[in-house]
């Protein structure tokens, strides 16, 4: 089992990610994918993943390389700093890293984000690759080569786009991901159907099932796509001129509530009620039926996602925090909608008032879904 997609940058091939059921084909594909491995390695990985597959990792590379070398730091968004990154730095120079070596970026979308970043401006950009390990990272962030930094409280503040050489997953590494960070991924895999396949929106309302008891057929042709509908959406628009925006879709309102719950209510949770709040202005736009919006949130819960907010916040907050995002288009809010299950536009005429109802709406107990509990994978419930 096994499946490759090749992305191209301004009309060319530019790289591969392969989608891989185990790490066996790595230094194979490593050996394809880069013209010279006379080179010296940096493995970037954060505290936790080290723990689980950075020996595997440094021993193919081992193999394959001049010399291995491994950068560790503590595993959260907390490190994803020009503070880390500057030990980074040292540590190519205490190395005598130059521009013919390597980053390797393995784990979730902080190490991707941050290595990435390292690796575009160390002597003015050096390659790198991604081996990412949760699901958000294999189907979003290892993607499209957007890298960065939060700076002080503002995340992504810094940043570059940066391709990468090679996107190479192993699905297997999702079965020691938390329950929490699988449905995180899986409001980004929601959210590739409903703006842009209706089909796979209904693959996958159909096989939750099997989806979340990690069946490792399921999971290939679910990343895959995912990778398909991101890697084409990007190749479209690199630079997030146009299309790219749609894959803002529930970020607008989600980024308010994830930064007002201080980032204790995940990326993916968050997304989920900023699509339940999109759903419903689509809504009102005549867009989507009631029923779309059940059956989306029903979806959501078999994903043990959110389908009304957890925090006490007052609207009007969420309000001013969904506006002070900076996906602001002059003073209006560029908000991301459907105009039907599978496809997606820009609108910017909501009033305040509109987005006031949709927070309420985003607020509130949906009582035909509140019952259907996820089926967990292998971790814990979170403390929301
Ligand atoms: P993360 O990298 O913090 O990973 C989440 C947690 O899972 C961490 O504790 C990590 O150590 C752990 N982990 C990773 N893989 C594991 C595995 N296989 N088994 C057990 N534990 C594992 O978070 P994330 O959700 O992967 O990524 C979020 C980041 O991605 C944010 O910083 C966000 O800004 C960024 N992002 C970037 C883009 C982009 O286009 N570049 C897109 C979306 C998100
Ligand atoms: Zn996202």
């Amino acid at each position: 089992m096994s499946k490759n997609l090749n992305v191209k940058y301004e009309g060319k091939p530019c790289y591969n990610i392969r989608v891989e059921s185990s790490f066996s084909s790595l230094a194979e594909s490593l050996q394809e994918d880069l013209d010279n491995l006379q080179r010296k390695v940096c493995i970037v990985t954060d505290s936790h993943v080290a723990a689980l597959y950075l020996d595997e990792i440094a021993s193919i590379c081992g193999d394959l390389f001049a010399k291995v070398i491994s950068f560790v730091f503590p595993a959260g968004e907390a490190s994803k700093n020009m503070d880390t990154v500057q030990k980074l730095y040292l540590s190519l120079i205490e190395n005598h890293f130059d521009r013919g070596d390597l980053l390797i970026a393995l784990g979730g979308g902080v190490v991707g984000d941050l290595t990435g970043f390292a690796a575009a401006t160390y002597l003015r950009g050096i390659d790198f690759l991604q081996i990412p390990t949760t699901l958000l990272a294999q189907v979003d962030s290892s993607i499209g080569g957007k890298t960065g930094v939060d700076f002080q409280q503002y995340k992504n503040m810094v940043g570059a786009f940066h391709m990468p050489r090679m996107v190479y997953m192993n699905t297997a590494t999702l079965n020691t991901l938390p329950a929490e960070q699988f449905s995180s991924g899986m409001a980004e895999i929601i959210k590739h159907g409903l703006i842009r396949d209706e089909a796979y929106y209904r693959w996958i309302s159909d096989h939750r099932e099997g989806i979340c008891g990690l069946d490792p057929e399921l999971l290939e042709e679910m990343i895959y796509r995912s990778c398909q509908i991101k890697g084409s959406v990007v190749e479209e628009d690199p630079k997030e001129k146009g299309v790219r925006a749609h894959l803002n879709f529930g970020h607008t309102v989600g980024h308010a509530v994830e930064k007002l719950s201080d980032f204790r209510l995940s990326h993916g949770y968050s997304v989920a009620l900023g699509m339940k709040a999109a759903a419903y202005l689509s809504k009102k736009l005549g867009y989507l039926s009631g029923e779309d919006i059940s059956e989306m949130l029903s979806v959501f819960a078999s994903f043990g996602l959110p389908v009304s907010l957890p925090l006490e916040e007052d609207s009007r907050e969420i309000l001013q925090a969904t506006k002070s995002d900076k996906k602001m288009a002059g003073k209006q809010i560029k908000f991301i909608i459907l105009t039907a299950v599978g496809t997606a536009q820009i609108y910017r005429e909501f009033t305040d008032e509109d987005l006031l109802e949709a927070i309420d709406y985003m607020k509130s107990d949906v009582p035909e879904t509140a019952g259907s509990v996820a089926k967990k994978t292998n971790a814990e419930e979170t403390g929301l």
